[in-house]
Parts: C-alpha cells; structure tokens; sequence
C-alpha cells in the first residue's frame, strides 16, 4: 500500500460532512475539525432540492436511512396572499424531470445521516474522523497547515475550508476578512408538535393540514411566512421573515442569532390572515428564535494552494430557495468526483492546485447564479400596497434543479462553450468576408 492521501475538513456542518462522505475511500485519512460539540444543530426543518436530495438520497445512498427518520417528499407549494386567499398551488412531483424529489427533513436528522455516512466503518473508504472543540484559527495554505485555538497543528496534503459563513479558511484563501453582508432581511424561527397544533389552531389546521407534504407560504410585501412539516407529518416548521431587525454583532462576532420575542413577533404579523397568525400564538417562550440573514458577494477565488473553500464559507446565500445547503452538497459531490482518480505517490501540489481549481471552475458559475438567484426571490412579493403576488416560487426551478452531478455540468459547461464559439466564429467568419460587387459591363449600362 502506497502513500496515504491525508485530507483535514475545517467544519462539520452540512458542507463538511457531506465532503467527508464524498471524498471517502480506501488509503485515505479524513479528519474533520469542528468547533463545537457538534450537539446543536437546530430543531428545523430543512428542504433539500432534487439537486441535492438526489446527491444525498441516491448517490450516497441515503434514502433508506432518512425515510426511517421520518424524510417526507414535498407534494408542492400552496401561495396564499395577505387576504388569506390561495394564490398559487404549484404540484411538486419532481423526480420525471429531474430525477428526486424536493425532501423535506427535520436538520437533526439529516445531521445525523451524514454525520454517520461519513464517519462510520459500514460504507465503503476509510472512515472520517471528527474531532470536536477544535477551533481552527488560520491556516498556511501553501504548507497545507491548520493551526487551532488551542496550539495544536495539524498538516494535509488537502484543505477543506467547510467552516460557514464566517470561514477563517476563506481570509487566508483570500488574504483579505471577508465580512458577511446584512441583507435587510431577518427570520423568525420555530418548530411545533403538530398534535399540539391540532390541539389548540383549529383555523390553521381547518386551512392547512399540517401533517401533509406541502410548503405553505403566506406572502405580504416585505414579510411573509414559509411553513411545512417533517418527521412524517409530526412536526410543524414555520419560519417568518421581515425585515432586519437590526441586531448588532457583539464584540466577538459570534452571532447573528437571538431569542425571537414572541409579543413583537405577533404584532409585526398582525395584518396576516388570522388562521396563518394562529401557529404563532402557539409556540411557547425561548421556543422563537430570530435569525439575522445574511449572505456574501461572490468571491474572486474559492481556492489557494492546499485549500479549496466549500458550503457558505464560498457563496453563503439568503434561504429564499431553499439551496444554501443543497450548493454545499454539490460542491461537495464535485470535490469527490474531481479528487476520484489522485494517485498520491504520485500527484503532488501541482496536481491538486490544479484539481482545486477544476472544482472553483466547475462550481463558481453555478453557485454565484443561484446566489443571485436568491436575493432576487428575497425582493418585496407584491407591489407597495397590493396583494397581489408578483412572484413565483417555482421561478429558477429549471435551473437549480436540472443538476446530474459535477463531471456532467462540466461537460455541458464545455458543449455550451464550444457551441458559443462556433457561433462567434461563423459570426466573424460573415463579417471577414469580402463583398464583391459584380461588374456591370458598359453595354448593360442604361443611360
Ligand atoms: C432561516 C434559514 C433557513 C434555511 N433553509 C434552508 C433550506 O431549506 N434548504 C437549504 O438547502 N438551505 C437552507 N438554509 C441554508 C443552510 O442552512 C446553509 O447554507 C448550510 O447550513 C451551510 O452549511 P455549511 O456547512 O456550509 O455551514 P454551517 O452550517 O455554518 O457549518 C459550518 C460549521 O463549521 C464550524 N466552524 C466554523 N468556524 C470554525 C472554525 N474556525 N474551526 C472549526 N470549525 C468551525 C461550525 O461550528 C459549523 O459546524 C437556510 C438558512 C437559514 C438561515
């Protein structure tokens, strides 16, 4: 047996989970460094697009194991105005033409999958291993060297900088701090038991049955609330967004997230339809939280050296399409294709400074679009003063959703290139060409 491929992970969020499950396989030693005890991620749900569920459900072969968590497929999206009306009623039943469904899942649950699927000895490669309350603090890229809060180094032959929106990877990438942008916009976040919504909200649940695979929205100018349940119809996931709250970062920069306060919450949602109001008088003190949500503009470059950058820490994106996650499995899904065949004994630097970069060229276009994407689905849904719903949440469906994985993107990538040059050389080609003018002989010639 040859030289082992030694890869450290910086975050064991969903970006660095999932790229430990891809990058999987045997000779190769996987460390992923987390921060935290990695024992809080929230109790939300989480809907992964076909691009993703299809990487995570089939790929890595995670259906089985989510369906036993409780994993619903969306049925579609129901839109209902501030008069309460049904606006829109778009049927989800994604898997024809694009191969998986739109999942919903409680982000526990899904946590969990992967965290399994990376680190445990069933599936096929060497097992990640995680090591929790590690801070990494900077990183030689170059070397290919970590250095944590706590004094201790560690040293790869690859980088994954995974470690969120606030990435430290990203700076040294970047050689520059890269601050994450307030977006206007703040959410409101809770989770409920539907028993107890069937319980006590009967004019929610005479409107919306709670327990079946829709996604919910009830759309005002600039707040609206986005609903749907997971763990098979028991819990109810509501999240409300309006416009920022203003929080100020603390000295320390550790977070955008506060207790929600429930009284404010309900006054700013007092013109919404009262059956949509009622889930919110249903959740209980410290059971609300408010997210400040921002994103970042997109980078010049995801990678340097030894690192290539993944999940937020790349293209952290406002949640209005339900894809920040989703890109984050796709990168991740493309760090495992590009990285498949390196043979180490023999690859050095220069080799995966160039598969880095393959992964950025693969990846950039895609991920900056549908971040964009993103804010645009965050502008106002209705005119100043209408209630009239301007937007559709299926917009950018085609796009984010037509995904076959990363070798098949660079490929059509490449078709679309060749394609475009063709036509840019036939356009010159006309243009080169010289106009003859036909000689008129002087007997033709008409006084
Ligand atoms: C309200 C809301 C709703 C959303 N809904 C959806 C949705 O439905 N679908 C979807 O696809 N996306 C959704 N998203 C986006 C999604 O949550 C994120 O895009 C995704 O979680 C990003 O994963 P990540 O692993 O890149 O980053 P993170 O989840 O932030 O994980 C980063 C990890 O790195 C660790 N870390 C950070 N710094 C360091 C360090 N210096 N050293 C070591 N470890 C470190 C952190 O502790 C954390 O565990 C939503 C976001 C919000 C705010």
């Amino acid at each position: 047996m040859g030289k082992q491929f030694n890869i450290i992970i910086v975050g064991g969020g969903i970006a660095g989970l999932a790229t430990a499950i891809a990058l999987r396989a045997p000779n190769r030693k996987i460390t992923v460094l987390e921060q935290s005890s990695l024992n809080r991620e929230i109790g939300a749900i989480i809907s992964l697009q076909p691009n993703a569920s299809k990487i995570v459900e089939q790929t890595w072969d995670l259906a089985k194991t989510l369906k036993e968590k409780g994993s619903m497929a969306d049925e579609g999206f129901q839109v209902y105005n501030l008069d309460g009306e049904l606006q829109m009623r778009i049927p989800l039943s994604t898997t024809e033409k694009y191969g998986a469904e739109r999942m919903l899942y409680h982000r526990i649950d899904l946590h969990d999958a992967l965290k399994k699927r990376a680190t445990s000895a069933d599936w096929p490669g060497e097992s990640a291993e995680i090591r929790v309350s590690s801070r990494v603090t900077r990183c030689d890229c170059e070397e290919g060297v970590v250095y944590t809060q706590t004094g201790e180094k560690f040293q790869a032959d690859l980088i994954i900088g995974a470690d969120g929106i606030k990435s430290v990877i990203r700076d040294s990438v970047l050689d520059t701090k890269v601050r994450a942008l307030r977006t206007g916009h703040s959410a409101y976040r809770m989770t409920l038991p539907v028993d107890k919504l069937l319980a006590d909200c009967k004019t929610f649940c005479d409107v919306v049955d709670p327990r079946a695979p829709y996604t919910t929205m009830v759309m005002a100018h600039s707040r609206r609330m986005i609903m749907g349940p997971a763990r098979n119809g028991s819990v109810y996931s509501i999240v409300a967004m309006v416009p920022d709250e203003d929080m100020n970062e603390d000295s320390t920069n550790t977070s955008w997230t506060t207790h929600g306060d429930i009284p404010k919450m309900k006054e700013t949602f007092a013109d919404f339809p009262e059956w949509a109001r009622g889930p919110l008088s249903c959740v209980a003190d410290g059971e609300v939280g408010l997210w400040q949500l921002r994103d970042i503009d997109p980078l010049p470059t995801w990678t340097r050296g030894r690192v290539v950058l993944v999940g937020d820490a790349a293209h952290a994106m406002l949640p209005t399409q339900g894809q920040g996650a989703s890109q984050a499995i796709e990168d991740a899904e493309a760090v495992g294709a590009f990285y498949a065949d390196l043979d180490i004994d023999k690859d050095g630097l220069e080799k995966i400074k160039e598969i880095n970069q393959k992964i950025f060229a693969c990846r950039y276009k895609r991920a900056t679009t549908i971040q964009q994407y993103s804010r645009q689905a965050a502008k106002p849904a209705t005119e100043e003063g209408s209630v009239k719903i301007k937007m559709s949440p299926s917009e950018f469906m085609d796009y984010n959703c037509n995904y076959g994985g990363a070798l098949e993107w660079t490929k059509r990538q490449e078709e679309e290139m060749a394609a475009k040059e063709a036509e840019d050389k036939v356009v010159e080609d006309i243009s080169k060409m010289k106009i003859v003018e036909k000689e008129v002989p002087a007997q033709e010639v008409v006084a």
